[in-house]
């Protein structure tokens, strides 16, 4: 019995879907996914997260590609060479919805998992400061303006080498006055989420520099008041807000440990404190959340021998 044209193009769909389908989503290759990709399956906006992919590492091979969120995360080799760990973020704005996590070399996919970004859950503040940091005069704008051009440039370099490998210092160790990612309400207003923390600080307290980094923007803002903003390489950007002295100059090198300025009371704020924010890639993401994985990051990837 011959079959009919139809039915062979039916049959030869049919196989070709199926193998496809099994393929890419048979509950094997998931588990095997899930077993050398190790992540969080569910992130909330502003989380940092330590990812471990557990593929031997050739000697001489080049890092693969670990995308999230339309960003290229670094990623580095195990101090064992059985892998790889990197960190990636969610920005504090980010959509929430189901996203993909995948590691790739060349055009082909090594691992990939699905991950849930949630809206965050931090609750709100309610804050009263001067009007004029709610509805600034109009001479004001053209400068609010061109200095959030300035730090939204900032946050999109990606330098190389990495200065921030070894882990992170706090840069000032005290009690936490403002979580980060809480909504604001501002003189009764709704204002941006808090893209960072607010940590308490007598005015004058020295800020320290948490990690290798040059300084990219020192100067007296609007909001920030002043502010310093340092690269330590590979898309990691930290800034340091309503300072009341600022000891660094823009170009500066500075190692771990430096002082970057005192803490103050200046921009728009209730009271004198450090504000205190970090940016992987342009994500904004939890401050002390990231210092704390960086450092067992570091451990992971640090060579004892070196
Ligand atoms: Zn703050």
């Amino acid at each position: 019995m011959s079959i009919s044209m139809p039915s062979r193009i039916f049959i030869y769909y049919f196989v070709l879907i199926t193998a496809t389908y099994l393929f890419f989503f048979s509950s094997s290759s998931l588990r095997a996914d899930e077993a050398i990709l190790q992540a969080p399956s569910r992130l909330e906006a502003g989380d940092p997260a330590l990812v471990k992919f557990l593929l031997p590492v050739k000697p001489g091979s080049v890092p693969p590609v670990m995308l999230f969120m339309e960003r290229e995360f670094p990623i580095y080799p195990l101090a064992d060479n059985q892998g790889w760990a990197g960190i990636i973020g969610a920005d504090l704005r980010a959509e929430p919805g189901e996203y993909i996590l995948s590691l790739r070399q060349t055009d082909q996919i090594l691992a990939r998992r699905n991950i849930v970004v949630a809206a965050r859950s931090g609750g709100a503040r309610d804050i009263r400061v001067d009007d004029k940091y709610v509805s600034p005069p109009d001479q004001v704008i053209e400068r609010i303006k061109a200095e959030s051009q300035r730090q939204n440039d900032v946050y999109l370099l990606n330098t190389s080498p990495v200065f921030w490998t070894d882990g992170l210092l706090t840069p000032l160790n005290s009690a936490v006055v403002g979580k980060f990612g809480r909504s604001s309400i501002i003189n009764g207003q709704p204002r941006s989420p808090h893209g960072g923390v607010d940590l308490r600080g007598a005015p004058g307290t020295a800020v320290k520099c948490p990690a290798e980094g040059r300084v990219v923007l020192a100067m007296d803002t609007y909001f920030s008041g002043l502010l310093v903003l340092l690269d330590h390489g590979q898309g990691l950007i930290s800034g340091y807000r309503h300072l009341s002295k600022i000891l660094v100059n823009e170009g500066d090198m500075l190692t771990q440990g430096q002082i970057i300025g005192l803490v103050g009371a200046t921009g728009r704020v209730t009271g004198p404190h450090l504000h205190f924010d970090i940016h992987l890639k342009n994500a904004t993401i939890d401050p002390l959340k990231f210092v704390r994985l960086s450092l067992e990051l570091a451990a992971l990837i640090q060579d004892k021998n070196r």
